[in-house]
């Protein structure tokens, strides 16, 4: 049973495990996905005082009005996006950083945009405490992605916005995969789109879902 400090990282490892065996049991198969899942310490990613719920799989709050997703969500949009390892994703709401820290397990390179500066710090300085070396941070609008950068293999939004960013669109991939929530708010679907050509995507529900605010020029106005 998981009790903050008194667990200890042993406590803490096993616990990671059964959230590993429930993710499982709710379908997700990707045994790379499931690794990531056993790894990343969800608890160092919350408050201190949160750590008796790190594992079980709901949101909890992160300060600034947001939150970190639940890990059956986390786990769910990670899948989908199909990652095989060289890949190169941008995630729009770094939040906690625990996305992005399991996605620095299933790809070469993770760009990741959070457009409130104390979540963007604190994020930076716990991946930073757990040696992820490949998720790069950036403060800003993520609803106008990043070109810079772009072809992106994957994208992962984690904010739910009212409609698909067109700039996210054209900074996939031919073959690159867009997860994420959108449509009315109370009324989100959890989208993926991939490109299949210049001008062409197509689009599958993966589920109803209940993201916070996508906040941004191709968002919900601040
Ligand atoms: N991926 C996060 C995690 O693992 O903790 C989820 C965080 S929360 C559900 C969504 C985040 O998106 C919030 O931190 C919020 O500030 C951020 N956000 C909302 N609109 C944004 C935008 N236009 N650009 C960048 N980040 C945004």
């Amino acid at each position: 049973m998981l009790s903050g400090h008194a667990s200890g990282r042993t406590g803490f490892m096993l616990v990671r495990r059964k959230l590993v065996e429930r993710l499982r049991a709710q379908g997700i198969r990707d045994a790379r996905v499931l690794a990531a899942f056993e790894a990343v310490p969800r608890h160092d990613l919350v408050p201190e005082v949160l750590w008796g719920q790190a594992y079980k799989d709901t949101a909890l709050p992160i300060g600034e009005g947001q939150t970190i997703s639940a890990p059956g969500v986390v786990a769910t949009m990670s899948a989908a996006l199909g990652l095989t390892g060289p890949e190169c994703v941008l995630e729009i709401g770094t939040g906690s950083g625990y996305q992005a820290a399991i996605l620095s397990r299933l790809a070469t390179r993770v760009i990741s945009i959070e457009r409130i500066p104390e979540l963007a710090r604190s994020a930076r300085a716990a991946l930073a405490a757990l040696e992820v070396r490949n998720v790069e941070f950036h403060l800003g609008d993520g609803t106008c992605g990043r070109p810079e950068d772009a072809p992106y293999e994957g994208i992962v939004v984690t904010a739910g916005g009212p409609e698909v960013p067109r700039p996210l669109l054209e900074q996939l991939s031919l073959g690159g995969r867009l997860v994420g929530p959108f449509g009315p708010r109370d009324a989100q679907q959890l989208l993926r789109i991939r490109r299949t050509g210049a001008s062409s995507y197509t689009q599958e529900v993966l589920g109803r879902c209940d993201f916070v605010d996508l906040v941004g020029r191709n968002g919900w106005l601040p």
